[in-house]
Formats: structure tokens, sequence, C-alpha cells
């Protein structure tokens, strides 16, 4: 073994990023990071992007200026496999943007590597979702979704009638775009002063289990639904949906839904390529089965971080849920126990904290749970707090310096009201 023994990083979002970034600073390894796409996008704004209450520029950073700063090789391609006994990963052919190949399959060697390819939306067999249903799981799905709002916004506007937009699933993303697209209405309205009557959308949010959140503190999904209420967007339980067709929504219980726009998301599971990658042990939702210090359980000197793993703690019956939140806690505890280990060390197990959830409902404010603890805040702190996450990411990506600097120029933009996207 060498000093500088090589780490493949798969998968440059959440928790592949900023384990890069944080691997790469000792200096001591060779660290590559592998994407299929050329920049990093924070995957918890997506639904700000779709709505277009927040400017992408600022938020996307190329991977190939990112790798010079701070000292990793970036190589863009798709992962397709891992081969484990020759120690190597293998990318797909590269095509250009004519879907031409341009470059032929490719093998990376490594001594140790980190799956971090994260997940996507489960549409759980629902006929027509894959058809008919935007979901968010890349920035393309936002401006997907984003360019499609705006031409049923201004066909809104010009025909009087209120364009549809329904969400399946009520958790975090469901009711955080909701209250964006609420937000992103007032551009289009023609006069100041407007008044419910001018309504030119309206917003369904279905859920199938009996309450919102499912799964989340009582008190919380109780503020959530005022503030819903409050912003003029219906919410349904119990509805389960059967199919999405062309303009409906079906649920099982007969109940349909007209819509101009449907918006899934209702729920999670592993990115498809996991389950090809290797002979990994997979959980139920399609996940890489991982120890307590992050190792896949079939090969040591694999790990899987973030969406892409399934990590259940000692003291828990079921594994961590995929939050960015976890994702970087993991990739700060692998930074540090991957060099230990590479270097001979017993690295200590990982022990997730959590932080608390915190829900931010645009116009409608932000609200939520801080640490373990059973009680809410609101109002400018929780909006803070909401942000310390992303500031986190930043600060980890970028540096002190370059972080402050981008944080400051992140403060100075106004993202509500006039600074609305309106073009990919
Ligand atoms: C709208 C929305 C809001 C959210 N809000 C929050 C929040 O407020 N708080 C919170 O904690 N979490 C939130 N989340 C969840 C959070 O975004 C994820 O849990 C987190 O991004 C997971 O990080 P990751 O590194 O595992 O994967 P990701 O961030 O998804 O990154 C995966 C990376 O792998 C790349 N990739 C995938 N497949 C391949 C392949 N075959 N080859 C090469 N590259 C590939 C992708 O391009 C991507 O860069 C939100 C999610 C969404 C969608």
């Amino acid at each position: 073994m060498t000093d500088r023994q090589r780490v493949l990083i798969l998968g440059g979002g959440s928790g592949g990023l900023e384990l890069a970034c944080g691997l790469a600073s000792g200096g001591r390894l060779d660290v590559t990071l592998v994407d299929r796409v050329g920049a990093h996008v924070w995957k918890p704004r997506l639904h700000e992007f779709a709505a277009g209450t927040v400017d992408t520029s600022l938020s996307e950073i190329s991977f190939y200026t990112l790798a010079a700063l701070r000292g990793f090789r970036f190589e863009q391609g798709d992962v397709a496999r891992i081969d484990r006994a020759g120690r190597r990963v293998v990318l797909r052919a590269f095509s250009d943007v004519k879907h031409e190949a341009v470059a032929p399959e490719r093998a990376l060697p490594f001594e140790r590597c980190v799956v971090a390819l994260g997940g996507v939306t489960a549409d759980f067999g629902t006929p027509g979702v894959k058809e008919h249903a935007y979901s968010l799981d890349g920035r393309a799905d936002a401006d997907a979704f984003r360019q499609s709002f705006v031409a049923m916004m201004l066909k809104a506007r010009a025909t009087g009638e209120p364009a549809r937009i329904v969400i399946v699933g009520s958790g975090a993303t469901g009711t955080e775009l909701a209250a964006n697209l609420r937000e992103a209405e007032h551009a289009f309205f023609e006069r100041k002063g407007h008044d419910d009557r001018d309504r030119l959308l309206r917003i369904t949010i279905l859920e199938a289990a009996p309450e919102i959140m499912p799964g989340g503190d009582a008190k919380l999904r109780t503020q959530v639904l005022q503030r819903l209420d409050a912003l003029g967007i219906d919410v349904v339980t119990n509805a389960k949906v059967s199919a999405v067709e062309a303009g409906l929504v079906r649920t099982a219980s007969g109940a349909t839904y007209p819509a101009d726009a449907v918006m899934w998301a209702a729920g999670l599971t592993g990115a498809p390529v996991l389950k090809d990658l290797a002979d990994f042990e997979m959980d139920r939702k399609g996940r890489i089965v991982v120890d307590d210090r992050l190792r896949t359980t079939v090969d040591p000197l694999v790990y899987a971080i973030g969406d892409a793993a399934s990590l259940t703690p000692a003291d828990a019956k079921a594994p961590l849920p995929p939050t960015a939140q976890i994702a970087s806690q993991e990739a700060r505890y692998l930074a540090k126990a991957l060099s230990e280990a590479v270097h001979g060390g017993e690295p200590a197990a990982f022990a997730y904290r959590n932080k608390g959830q915190l829900i931010s409902l645009a116009g409608a404010g932000t609200v939520g749970i801080l640490g373990s603890r059973d009680f809410i805040v609101n109002g400018r702190f929780a909006k803070a707090a909401y942000s310390a996450l992303e500031r986190e990411h930043q600060w980890t990506v970028l540096g002190p310096v370059r972080g402050t600097v981008a944080i400051l120029a992140d403060l100075a933009m106004p993202t509500r009201g006039p600074a609305l996207k309106l073009h990919g």
C-alpha cells in the first residue's frame, strides 16, 4: 500500500461532493469524483428551481472548476457497474448532445470506492406516472416542470381559467413545492392588490395516508396543514392514486382530479443503477446495505453513503431516511474514517445526530422541529436554521473564503417576488 491510494467516489451530490472535498483536502489520497453531469446542483432546492422562486445560477457549481480548486480529479460519465474482483469501475460509452457515442466505455481503477449515486422518486408501479407526471430527481426535471408551469400560467391569465396542478405526496417535497408555486403565481398577476378571486392557479395535494407527512411529528403536521390552508392549497388525505392519465389523476376510491400538470412526489427508492452495480446486499427500497462504518456488507473496501445507502443504527428498527442532512453527516464521517482506515487505523462507528426537520413554505414561513426534542420553531429563526444546512454545504464544498463570498452573494440576491426565473 502507498500513501496515495486511489479512492473513487461515484456521484457528486449532497454526500459525494462533500466527501470528495473532505478527502482531497488531506492531500494523502488520490481522489476521483465521477458524475454523469458536469455541474453540481444542491438537490434540496429543486422544488424552488421547479417553481422558479430562486435562480439556479447561484446554486450550480461546475465539477471541473471545483476539482481544480479543491484538489481532486473529476471524470464525467455514467456509472454502469463495479468490477469488484478487478478493482475497477466501468463507465458507459459517452454520448454527445446528439446522442452519438463520442468516447468508448472506460474503466477506472480503485483501491477504495464509495457509492453515492443517490435515489429516485418511486412510482410504485402506478400506471401512467412515467408518461404523464413530472418528478423532481434532477435539474432537468425541475427545468422541464418550470417551462410547463410558465406556459400554464400565461394560458390561465389569457383565458381567465385557473391552471390546475395536482401534487401526489404530502412529504416535504410536495408541501414545499405547493407553497413555492403559490408564491410564484404572484409574478403573473396583472395588477397589484389582487385577492383570492383572481387566482390563476389551483393546487391540490393528494396523500394516500390518513394524514399528511406520514410518520412526521403531529404538531409539525398541524402547523403545515394550517399554513397550506392559509395559502389556499387543497389537501386530500386517504387518496391513494391508482392511475395518472393525460389531464387526470384517478384514486382507488374512484375520485378523479383534473390536472394540467401532475407532480409525483410520493416516495423514494435507490437509483435504478444500484441493483446492477455488483452483488451488493440490497434493502427492499433498492438501497445498498452498509454496516456502522458505512462499508458494504459484501466488500469492506467499497462503501455507500446518502440515499444510495441503507444503514440501520443499532438502536433503530428501520434504516435512516433519505435526507441531505444524513448524506452530509455520512460524508463528513467518511472523510475522516476512510483516511484513518487507509493508514491502518480502526475508525469508530458512525453515529447519526438528528438535527430536526424544517419545512419552508415560502410566503407562509418556515416551521419545524430542532433536534430530536419536541418543540416547534417558526419565523426568522426557523428560516435561518433551514438555510443553515445549505450554508454548511457551501462552506464544505467551496472552503471558508469562497464559501463566505458565495453565501454573501446569495444573501444579496432577492429570491422572492421579482427575482422569479421564467425560462430554462
Ligand atoms: C425537492 C427536494 C427537497 C429536499 N429537501 C430536503 C431538505 O430540506 N433537507 C434534507 O435533509 N434533505 C432534503 N431532500 C433530500 C436530499 O436532497 C437527498 O437526501 C440528498 O440529496 C441525497 O444526497 P446523495 O449524495 O445521496 O444523492 P444526490 O444528492 O441525489 O446525488 C447523487 C448524484 O449521483 C449522480 N448520479 C446518479 N446516477 C449516476 C450514474 N449512473 N452515473 C454517474 N452519476 C450518477 C447524480 O447526477 C447526482 O449528482 C430534498 C429532496 C428533494 C428532491
